[in-house]
């Protein structure tokens, strides 16, 4: 069977790892999802790069070089940024969370567009709801994105 990779940035929470593993398995037919992980990762990821914050840089540096890995190695052509109900490693709102996941978007893209890469990597935005179902968030009701305060 030929090996179609795809990458998923999602929480270290062990009740969402399958869950997004099989969405994308199934909704684009891949074969591997690279796992990418941290406590809570969209805040991460949606916050500035304080260079002091040795932690954060750090990470981001790895999820680089994990994202280069499965990019140019495993030929993967999707990364999915996933964010959860009730994650204890970013305790926010759902409307936070999905603003924050828009925002990790532009970093994702940012860090992939320096690989400097002749092809396009899809970037998808996935919300987990209480049912550890997930969702495109292209694909959820409006009253998900009202602003907020
Ligand atoms: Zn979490």
């Amino acid at each position: 069977m030929t090996r179609r990779y795809g990458t998923a940035i999602n929480c270290m929470d062990g009740s969402v790892q399958g869950a997004v593993r099989k969405f994308m398995k199934r909704k684009y037919g891949l074969t591997h999802v690279d796992k990418i992980t941290a406590k809570g990762p969209v805040r991460k990821l949606s916050q500035k790069v304080d260079r002091e914050d040795l932690r954060h840089l750090y990470w981001m540096l790895e999820v680089t070089d994990m994202l280069k890995t499965s990019i140019e190695n495993h030929g993967s052509r999707i990364v999915a940024i996933a964010a959860h109900h009730q994650c204890a490693g970013n305790p926010t709102t759902r409307k936070r969370q999905i603003k924050q996941l828009r925002r990790a978007r532009r970093t994702v893209e940012k860090i992939i567009r320096s690989f400097r890469l002749n092809f396009e990597v899809k970037i998808i935005l996935l919300w987990i709801n209480d049912h550890c179902m997930p969702r495109e968030i292209s694909s959820l009701p409006t009253q998900y994105f009202a602003a907020i305060a």
